[in-house]
């Protein structure tokens, strides 16, 4: 695993996807698979928990 800076889509409630980008993962040298470390995953619940559901598609940056 190496470290990366990625952009991902998270689905959240009601059928609205939010894609988060500049994302610091890890991630796999042989396949495509991205691996969040735990601070990371708190930080995406907090940004997707502060959404506006009724919005289909939004747009974050996720900042340290
Ligand atoms: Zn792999």
């Amino acid at each position: 695993m190496e470290h990366a800076v990625t952009d991902l889509p998270f689905k959240v409630a009601h059928g609205s996807i939010v894609i988060i980008k500049n994302l610091p993962v890890w991630q796999c040298e042989n396949c495509n698979e991205y691996l969040l470390e735990d601070a990371v995953m708190k930080g995406v619940d907090d940004l997707l928990s502060g959404i506006d559901s009724k919005v289909e598609v939004e747009i974050l940056s996720y900042a340290v």
